[in-house]
């Protein structure tokens, strides 16, 4: 999803995701008629995001999107082990220890499984995340309950590349077909595959009571094709046994975590504390970004640089957003699928359903996670009075820096801004420095240097790091032309001046400037008039120590 695509950009990572990934762009949406068969009721633009970098959904095989990350970490000298299980964790009850930065609380027990005899370690550890998906080990051995919805429902997927004589003409855009009997969604995938995502209903009947788990020999390939042929009919989709890659049948509820976090030292992330309908393509994402807001806030804590209260706004954050999406996913799900409606109507229930293509057209607005805003906290401040939240282009306290095109100083070569946002575990100090060719903005910017230069001397070195952003499109202008602080490298100060449209304008920033605090992970975490240093400084003492 868009959003995702963006934080791997800040890790160095896009590029390898979207070299071999399909892009999604239009979702279309077919419905059952007596006699006909399903018929096309719409198309819409997936991505209705205006600020969208990146204004399409990648599809790739999730073990593609594995290999990345996990090259990733390889390369800044992480280890990955395998098949390593972990068998006990022992929380310390000793709060002294608890509150102690410099304590190894969590014994945890693990098991080498490729080893001859099956080896056991202690591992004595001051952090622990449990990323080990739905079935999480971490959060069932600290007795977390998943909260919501118990009724689970059975989805099977599969993918396979249809033969050249089906003529569904929607295969290479999303479709959600509520047919007769059964809902089912396409996705159109990377090298000319498609995946059918079936939704198969609750769990009545599909599973084993013997075994509790689900009853395989109820399905096959062949069952899922057979459903899949009736209910695109009229049009053709088929393929043959060699062409079908991959299926599956598996379990899903809408469910979250009570908690994301056991006294701020072992947490959860991931399926580990959120698991919802495969309906919105979130679960991967939304996991990504749980990983991609927590790991600043560890490396804050395992520094020494802040205390756990800022640990606590990971699940203040996340857990907000997980509510949220499965609010969604209910909301979402029922609306398009024309069964669900008419059985809601027919009950005489009230209910304030959208109609398909409202679904789909809102769907963009929660699904590629854009629109997140986190609520304020010691790390997002209340935005001050001048910040038109709904404007689509304006900075917003608590949302991510939406991307714009400025020229480098240096060399006018064209960067966008979110690139100057890397994750790289540093907060970015943005200074929208105004017009500075007149001597009344030099004198005032020779006042924000030497407040500045306090404020980085407070700081721990290398916590912040300046950009400036001129507004001019004066050709004369150099990168000399301010005071050094507030460009560090000649690569830190650009200006205002592209011709695809100025960036002070898109931000709501006027020609008096303004200073702009982004946390490690890409969001807004304060807006001051450009004269406030202060304000800054108080920003930061709400969680560093
Ligand atoms: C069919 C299907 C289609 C999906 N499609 C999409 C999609 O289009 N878009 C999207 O965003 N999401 C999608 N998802 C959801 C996505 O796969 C998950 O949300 C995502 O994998 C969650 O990542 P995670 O790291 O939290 O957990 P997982 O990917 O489940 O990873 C957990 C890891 O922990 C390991 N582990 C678990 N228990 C232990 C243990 N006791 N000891 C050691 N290791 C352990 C597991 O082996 C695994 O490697 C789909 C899911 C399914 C099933």
């Amino acid at each position: 999803m868009p959003r995702t695509i963006e934080v791997l950009q800040s890790h160095g990572l896009a590029d390898a995701l979207l070299k071999d990934a399909n892009q999604v762009y239009t979702i279309s949406n077919y419905n059952y008629e007596a006699d006909v068969g399903i018929k096309c009721a719409g198309r819409v633009t997936m991505i209705n995001e205006p600020t969208a970098r990146y204004p399409f959904a990648a599809t790739q095989n999730q073990g593609v999107m594995e290999g990345i990350l996990g090259d990733a970490l390889l390369k800044e000298g992480a280890v990955i082990e395998r098949p390593v299980r972990p068998t006990a964790i022992d929380l310390s009850t000793d709060e002294n220890e608890l509150k102690d930065p410099d304590a190894y609380p969590i014994k945890v027990r693990v098991k080498k499984l490729n080893e001859e005899e099956a080896a056991e370690e202690l591992v004595h550890a001051k952090y622990v995340v449990g990323a080990d998906g739905a079935h999480s080990w971490v959060r069932r051995a600290l007795n977390v309950p998943m909260e919501g919805e118990q009724t689970a429902h059975v989805w099977a997927a599969i993918d396979f590349t249809p033969t050249p004589d089906s003529n569904f003409p929607d295969w290479r855009n999303i479709a959600t077909v509520n047919a007769k009997d059964v809902g089912i969604m396409l996705i159109p995938r990377e090298g000319g595959k498609i995946r059918l995502y079936v939704e198969l209903g609750s769990e009545d009947g599909l599973v084993n009571a013997e075994s509790g788990r689900l009853d395989s020999a109820q399905f096959s390939p062949d069952r899922l094709l057979e459903i899949a042929k009736k209910a695109f009919a009229p049009f053709v989709l088929k393929t043959t046994p060699e062409n079908v890659e991959w299926w599956t049948v598996y379990v899903i509820g809408q469910r979250v975590a009570s908690t994301f976090s056991v006294k701020d030292r072992v947490f959860i992330a991931g399926d580990a504390c959120h698991t919802h309908s495969p309906k919105g393509g979130q679960g991967m994402n939304v996991s990504i970004n749980d990983a991609h807001n927590l790991a600043w806030k560890l490396a804050y804590t395992i520094r020494g640089w802040a205390g756990t209260s800022l640990l606590d706004t990971y699940e203040f954050e996340r857990r907000s957003f997980a509510l949220e999406l499965i609010a969604f996913d209910k909301w979402f799900a029922e609306g398009f699928s024309a069964k669900a409606r008419a059985k809601l109507i027919a009950e005489g229930n009230n209910v304030d359903l959208p109609g398909p293509l409202e679904a789909f057209r809102a769907f963009s607005s929660v699904t590629t996670g854009i629109r997140i805003r986190y609520a304020p906290s010691i790390i997002t401040a209340t935005a001050p009075d001048k910040t038109d939240e709904n404007g689509p282009y304006t900075l917003t306290v608590g949302k991510r820096l939406p991307p714009q095109v400025v020229l480098r100083v240096a060399d006018r070569r064209p960067v966008n801004v979110q690139d100057l946002c890397l994750s790289n575990g540093r907060f970015k100090l943005f200074v929208f420095t105004g017009d500075v060719l007149s001597a009344d903005d030099i004198q005032s910017l020779n006042k924000l240097t030497t407040d500045l230069d306090a404020l980085l001397s407070e700081l721990p070195k290398g916590l912040l790091e300046v950009f400036s952003i001129i507004k001019a499109k004066d050709d004369a202008i150099t990168y000399m032309d301010v005071p050094q602080t507030l460009r560090p490298h000649w690569t830190s100060i650009h200006f205002d001046g592209h011709a695809s449209g100025p960036v002070y304008d898109a931000y709501g920033i006027n020609r008096e400037g303004a200073l702009v605090v982004f946390r490690p992970d890409g969001y807004v975490g304060t807006i001051t008039p450009l004269g406030e240093v202060e304000l800054v400084r108080q920003y930061f003492r709400q969680f560093l120590k």
